[in-house]
């Protein structure tokens, strides 16, 4: 498995894989620091695509000045161990320089979706986000790119970019990894201590709450937001950030819970900042 290190690198190795008997090219954006969520990311586009890149960048311009840039957990070498595992075919691994030459004035926003959600509480973060996969796109070409819905906003935010820049690659969704006791692998869980670890079940205990209302019957925005808050306040140390019924495509709040339909929550534990959500059938 190759690491490449510069755009112009990864744009020859698409362009001959694909060359070689028209093979399609997979791309696996992710800032490293990778678990089991990433590797069905990894798993889905080997089942997909004839080639697969695995992107590891963390993006400096979707982080706010007061967040966790600087110490953002990096393992570069068992990433390469896991996604060679996987089946990856390569690695991306530029430096900063590489993605943001010097005086970089070029982004891409996606407005109004972008002040959604994780957006409203996080000034700047999607902005950062586009960018570095429409970068990401451009550079790989990839037929297809693939996301986890755990992040549910930036997937409607990417959805949106593909779709108003005309770009080529199709956005594939693959499902929430959890661990076994519920928790959603995040590689910002390997910043919970002690009891946080507990707490942090806040969430995907929510989501299910929430599940088993809709499956019961309950339709009503109103009702799931009143219920999951109560949730919460029974862990006086979680600080929400945001509970919401939403329309999927548009991050729009909607009154009733119907196919496409998207709850999402997110939460302060301790310093650290965890989110969750689950999709209406
Ligand atoms: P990150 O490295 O956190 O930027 O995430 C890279 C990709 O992995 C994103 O598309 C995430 O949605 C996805 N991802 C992160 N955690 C999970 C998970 N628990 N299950 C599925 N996908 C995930």
């Amino acid at each position: 498995m190759e690491i490449l290190r510069t755009v112009a690198e990864l744009r020859q190795w698409s362009r001959e894989e694909r060359n070689d008997g028209g093979n399609t090219i997979g791309l696996v954006p992710t800032m490293g620091a990778l678990h089991a969520g990433h590797a069905s990311l990894i798993r889905a586009a080997v089942r997909s695509v004839g080639f697969v890149a695995v992107s590891i960048f963390v993006n400096p311009t979707q982080f706010g000045p007061n967040e966790d840039y600087a110490v953002y957990p990096r393992t570069f070498d068992a990433d390469c161990a896991l996604a060679k595992i996987e089946g990856a075919d390569v690695i991306f691994a530029p430096t900063v320089e590489e993605l943001y030459p010097a005086g970089a004035a070029t982004f891409v926003e996606v407005e109004g979706l972008s002040n959604r959600l994780d957006g409203a509480s996080r000034p700047g973060h999607f902005r950062g986000v586009s960018t570095v996969v429409a970068k990401l796109m451009i550079a790989s070409e990839a037929d297809r790119a693939f996301f986890g819905q755990k992040d549910a906003a930036q997937v409607s935010v990417l959805r949106r970019m593909v779709s108003d820049l005309r770009l080529a690659t199709e956005i594939v969704v693959c499902p929430i990894i959890r661990e076994l006791d519920g928790l959603a692998l995040s590689s910002r869980n390997m910043y919970l201590h002690g009891t946080e670890r507990s707490q942090a079940l806040t969430l995907s205990r929510v989501i299910r709450q929430t599940e088993a209302m809709v499956a019961a019957g309950e339709r009503r925005a109103s009702a799931l937001i009143e219920a999951a808050r109560k949730a919460f306040a029974a862990e006086p140390e979680i600080r929400v950030d945001y509970i919401e019924l939403v329309n999927w495509a548009t991050l729009e709040p909607v009154e009733t819970a119907l196919p496409g339909s998207l709850f999402a929550v997110a939460a302060w534990v301790g310093s650290t900042r965890l989110i969750d959500n689950t999709l209406m059938a």
